[in-house]
C-alpha cells in the first residue's frame, strides 16, 4: 500500500527503512510471517511480494516486535479493520464538518 504524502514524515529516512526492512525479511527467512508464502512466489499469475508491515499501524514504532514481513494478502487482511475504522472516521468528520459549515453559514 503506498504511503500517503501526509504520513511520509512518520516513517524513518529511506536508508534507515531499507536496513530495517532487510533485517525483518532476513528474520522471516523471506517468507510471509503469517501464511508462510515465499517472497516472489507466483500464485494465480500474481507475484507474491513481501512488505514489512507495522502491526500497530504506527510507522514511528519500528521495534522488531511491531514489524512483520507479510505478503499482500496477509497485509491487506491485517490492515482491514484499521482501514474500516479510518473510513468510518472520515465519513463522520465529513458529515460533521458539513454541519459545522451550515452553522457558520447562518451566523
Ligand atoms: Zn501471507
Amino acid at each position: 500500500m503506498p504511503i500517503k504524502k501526509e504520513n511520509r514524515d512518520r516513517y524513518p529516512p529511506r536508508t534507515e527503512w531499507l536496513n530495517i526492512r532487510s533485517r525483518i525479511l532476513k528474520r522471516a527467512n523471506h517468507h510471509c510471517e503469517f501464511c508462510g508464502v515465499k517472497n516472489y512466489t507466483i500464485r494465480k499469475n500474481a507475484r507474491m511480494v513481501l512488505a514489512v508491515a507495522h502491526l500497530d499501524q504506527k510507522p514511528e514504532n519500528n521495534h522488531s516486535s511491531n514489524l512483520a514481513a507479510l505478503c499482500q494478502k496477509c497485509h491487506l487482511a491485517h490492515d482491514q479493520p484499521f482501514r474500516m475504522y479510518h473510513s468510518r472516521q472520515t465519513i463522520f468528520e465529513r458529515r460533521h464538518s458539513h454541519t459545522h459549515d451550515l452553522f457558520e453559514y447562518f451566523k
